[in-house]
Order: structure tokens, then C-alpha cells, then sequence
């Protein structure tokens, strides 16, 4: 069972991150924000089209490692459809399920992000993805950072350009 899910887990991370899902800059997004992992080097822009409180789409530009990228593909693929109070929820149950490989419920799909628990310097490469989507569908529109480092000036710029709801 363990060996059938972790072949699984470096099976699905390796497809997602040679071919990510919904890797493109969104022309009509609503929110968007940035995560940066700089323990790391993962960077990512990830763009919701919000409808009231319906994410209707999600996609995600940037560069990073496998398990950041992976990660992004397979959240933007299991959000869509989701209101913001489910993200929000479903965030706080993936990062119980990064940290301890643990999960109260059937988590579907994201339940292959667990095996991350055993690498304990990539859980903050599964979760910044997580982080940045859940900034932008809250319309906080910021960067979030893995470190807590604050926006830089041409990323509040940015911001400002995006924020015509
Ligand atoms: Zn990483």
C-alpha cells in the first residue's frame, strides 16, 4: 500500500511537472498574486477568474522545482468550481496532509501531495502554490512568501495594474 502510493506520488509529480496543467498567463483574471519561495527558488503568478464567490478558472505562470510545479497543476486542476470558503478549507486539510502524510478525509486526487511529508524541506514548495491561490481568490492580491518577505515595489505595481474588478 505505502509503495503503491509513493509510485504513485513520483508518477503523478513527474507527469504534472513535465506537462503542467493550466500553465498560462490569464488574459480575463479577476485576482492574481504572487508566492515566492526563496529557500527554494520557486516563483509563481497564479490568476483566478473569480465569479462572485465561484473560482470559475485557475492558472499559474512561473518557474520552479517539480514539487512546486506539480503542486500548482494539481491545485489548479481541483479548485476550479470551488467557492472561496471551500479553498480556504481545503488549504488548511492539504497542509495538515503535507506536514504529517495524514488526512482526516478523503482528499481525492490531492491526497498524492502526502507523500511530500517525507521530504520535510519540500512541504513549503507544496505549499506555496496553495499560498498564493488562496491570496488571490481572498482578493488580497499581494506576494506571499514562504519567508513572510514583504512585496517588492514593482510587484505592488503589478498588483495595482490588475486590480479592474
Ligand atoms: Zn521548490
Amino acid at each position: 500500500m505505502f509503495d503503491d502510493l509513493n509510485d504513485l506520488y513520483q508518477e503523478l509529480i513527474l507527469d504534472h511537472s513535465k506537462s503542467p496543467r493550466n500553465f498560462r498567463v490569464m488574459a480575463n483574471a479577476t485576482a492574481t498574486a504572487q508566492g515566492t519561495n526563496p529557500l527554494c527558488g520557486d516563483n509563481y503568478r497564479v490568476f483566478a477568474l473569480m465569479d462572485g464567490d465561484v473560482v470559475k478558472d485557475l492558472s499559474f505562470q512561473g518557474s520552479g522545482c517539480a514539487i512546486s510545479k506539480a503542486s500548482a497543476s494539481i491545485l489548479t486542476d481541483s479548485l476550479k468550481g470551488k467557492t472561496r470558503a471551500d479553498v480556504k478549507a481545503l488549504f488548511d486539510k492539504v497542509q495538515d496532509l503535507v506536514m504529517t502524510g495524514k488526512s482526516s478525509e478523503n482528499l481525492g486526487k490531492l491526497a498524492v501531495l502526502g507523500g511530500v511529508h517525507k521530504f520535510p524541506a519540500r512541504v513549503k514548495c507544496a505549499i506555496l502554490p496553495w499560498h498564493a491561490v488562496l491570496a488571490a481568490v481572498e482578493g488580497k492580491g499581494e506576494t506571499v512568501s514562504t519567508e513572510s518577505v514583504g512585496p517588492s515595489p514593482e510587484e505592488s505595481l503589478a498588483e495595482k495594474a490588475h486590480e479592474k474588478i
